[in-house]
């Protein structure tokens, strides 16, 4: 199975209960659209349009998801596939603990910064693994996710430049050592994972919601 649908499955067959709903059918989204906002002094308001979010085994998605290619939903799947693996592993109260409290719950969230560390490692290695090696030096992502640990995003959950820097550098040096591993990885499983890349063909069209 390629594509989308294949990492569905790939998610649905790991966390049965997984699924998919829109930001815009969720109370609990709307509360907590209005919670990011008091907490931030207005600064995270895209909450709802654009940041897709996961609570338990429920991905909750904005209207951003629409336009987003194959290459992107996949990549943002795997994002939240570790959230929900951390889900597992801490439970849904622990998780929450762990994201909102320590140290505090804003300016320097050590527990939110290494879950998201774990999840933005995902990102980069979906990223370099399906749009190549450049993506190893393409400095506007870097500056995207640095950006989203230090400012108002995830309520600046991390201060230290120098640390963001060392946790990216190293995760690009890692990556480096698997490019001639990679390549042939790509040459494998082109058509499969990624799908018909054809420009004119229409973005993935369907997307199964869950009712609220
Ligand atoms: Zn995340």
């Amino acid at each position: 199975m390629a594509g989308i649908e294949g990492m569905l499955a790939e998610i649905i067959a790991e966390f049965p209960r997984f699924r998919l709903l829109r930001k815009s059918d969720s109370h609990l989204m709307s509360s907590i659209d209005i919670f990011l906002k008091i907490l931030t002094w207005g600064r995270q308001s895209r909450f709802l349009t654009e940041y897709h979010t996961v609570i338990g085994y429920t991905l909750f998605v904005a209207p951003t998801w629409e336009r987003l290619d194959v290459i992107e939903r996949i990549v943002l799947l795997r994002h939240e596939r570790v959230h929900l693996r951390q889900r597992r592993k801490y439970g849904l109260w622990g998780l929450a603990f762990l994201y909102l409290l320590p140290i505090f719950p804003v300016g320097f969230a050590y527990g939110r910064a290494r879950l998201e560390w774990e999840a933005y490692s995902e990102t980069i290695r979906a990223l370099f693994e399906l749009r190549g090696a450049s993506v190893l030096g393409d400095k506007n992502l870097r500056e995207h996710i640095v950006r989203r640990f230090m400012g108002p995003d995830y309520a600046w959950m991390w201060p230290f430049r120098t640390t963001l820097d060392k946790w990216y550098d190293r995760l690009i040096l890692e990556l480096s050592e698997r490019v001639s591993d990679v390549q042939n990885y790509s040459e494998k499983t082109d058509a499969s994972m990624i799908g018909d890349q054809n420009p004119n063909r229409p973005k993935e069209p369907k997307t199964t919601w869950a009712q609220s």
